[in-house]
């Protein structure tokens, strides 16, 4: 441990530099040097840093009321945040479960389904099945949905047996004979076999990230792929949980990165974006049949966190999504997003060791080989993505980097999340950094 710092950080004996101020897009470190935050800290900061609007109203609450035990009270501010997100979420989303991030919204979401098939006398309904190379959060329970065996493996036995399947990873996976929607019909085969394996009646639901985010660079959906999803679990009974943790709150140019695929989920878990970084806060959104069952059966929820329907980290989420609508940030997510894109294809299309550049909106995966022509990634030993990173914050950039071995797969990716809020000149700033840095 570096005697430099009790604070326990990932890197054990590296102290990453000390960040002072956030400004717009910008973070600063205590020599005042600047770096863009093309990265969002991990898809998080989707209004940048210092945002006035954010601010004014979290001060206003924590003025009024910081906490409210959830086995005393509900508060005002919860409450319209939970009526923002249902007018604006999915058909038939009637009720909002409030967490403290991603894996808290993950490990509820779980545990609904299972009260749930519980509640309606299924019992029996014990598996989950996910999808190899996701990721949904570093609790237990997420940690067993979540299909990034590196991770995985040294936590084994893992609270919950789960069954993966392939992601949609089309440019490793789709073979050159074989549309996008051949494809998508050819996962949803052999999420079919799997269910078949399992038993219909014995498979709660099916988990996945709408758009993968944290394991493989960007692994967006393929047409068609969810519509055949949904339509398997909705002829056997089992649960759609969507994950949108990373994906979603308007990070693809839609609130709900699902409504691309023309798909309602049976419980949508978000975090990250909703609170922009400004509060930790995540929610479960449930449709109204899952609460009713509670309701009508035994009346609670058997689970809960503290700080759930934290005032304040209500407050930032509601400010939030209203400067969202407010400033019509959703379409500038969709037209800067398409400018990022071109700019990487223009500036990276062509660089012998990008092998993908893949996204929706202002999330974008770069997937990094050895070799173009035989797509072959670079020896994991070199740790690239790491190499890359340091790289990049030399030249004042924070991007998101990915790699070691995955599930037997290896692979450096790069993922960049900027702010709905950069302008033009940013991404410009964003794509030359990152040039000069690979
Ligand atoms: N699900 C997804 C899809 C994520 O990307 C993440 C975080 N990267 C999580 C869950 C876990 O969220 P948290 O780190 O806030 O617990």
């Amino acid at each position: 441990m570096n005697p430099d710092t009790r604070v326990f950080h990932r890197q054990l004996a590296t102290r990453p530099p000390l960040a002072v101020k956030g400004q717009g897009v910008h973070l600063f470190d205590a020599e005042g040097r600047a770096y863009i935050d093309a990265s969002g800290g991990a898809a998080v900061s989707c209004l940048g840093h210092g945002h006035p609007d954010v601010l004014a109203a979290m001060h206003a609450q924590i003025d009024q009321l910081a906490y409210a035990h959830t086995s005393f009270f509900t508060t005002e501010v919860a409450e319209q945040l939970a009526d923002q997100l249902v007018s604006t979420a999915p058909a038939g989303m009637s009720h909002v479960y409030f967490v403290s991030g991603g894996s808290e919204a993950v490990e509820s979401a779980l545990k609904m389904a299972r009260q749930y098939f519980v509640e309606i006398g299924q019992p029996q309904r014990e598996h989950f099945i996910a999808r190899r190379q996701s990721y949904h959060g570093n609790t237990l329970g997420a940690l067993a949905v979540g299909g990034n065996e590196w991770r995985r493996a040294q936590f084994r036995p893992l609270l919950i047996d789960v069954t993966h399947v392939a992601p949609c990873y089309e440019y490793r996976d789709r073979h050159a004979d074989e549309t996008p929607e051949q494809y998508g019909q050819r996962l949803v085969a052999e999420l079919a076999e799997a269910i078949e394996r399992l038993g219909p009646d014995k498979v709660m639901a099916f988990v996945a990230e709408t758009v993968g985010g944290a394991t493989a660079g960007v692994l967006t959906p393929v047409p068609g792929y969810f519509k055949g999803v949904r339509e398997l679990c909705d002829r056997h009974g089992i649960l759609l949980i969507l994950d949108e943790v990373m994906c979603g709150m308007g990070r693809t140019g839609t609130l709900h990165a699902c409504e691309q695929e023309g798909v309602v989920p049976d419980l949508l878990t978000v975090a990250k974006g909703l609170g922009g970084g400004y509060q930790p806060i995540g929610a479960v959104l449930a449709q109204e049949r899952i609460v009713d069952a509670m309701r009508q059966g035994s009346g609670l929820f058997q689970h809960g966190h503290t700080y759930l329907g934290h005032a304040v980290a209500c407050a930032a989420a509601l400010a939030v999504q209203r400067v969202i609508q407010r400033d019509g940030l959703l379409a500038q997510v969709r037209e800067r997003g398409a400018y990022l894109a071109s700019r990487l294809q223009a500036v990276l299309g062509e660089h012998p060791h990008v092998g993908d550049i893949r996204g929706r909106g202002l999330f974008w995966g770069i997937e990094l080989v050895q070799d173009r022509a035989t797509r072959q990634w670079f020896d994991p030993s070199l740790k690239l993505h790491a190499r890359l990173k340091a790289a990049a914050m030399a030249e004042g950039l924070m991007i998101y980097p990915m790699g070691g071995t995955v599930d037997g797969r290896c692979g450096d990716h790069v993922l960049l999340a900027p702010p709905f809020i950069s302008s033009p000149e940013e991404l410009d700033a964003i794509v030359d950094r990152l040039v000069r840095a690979l």
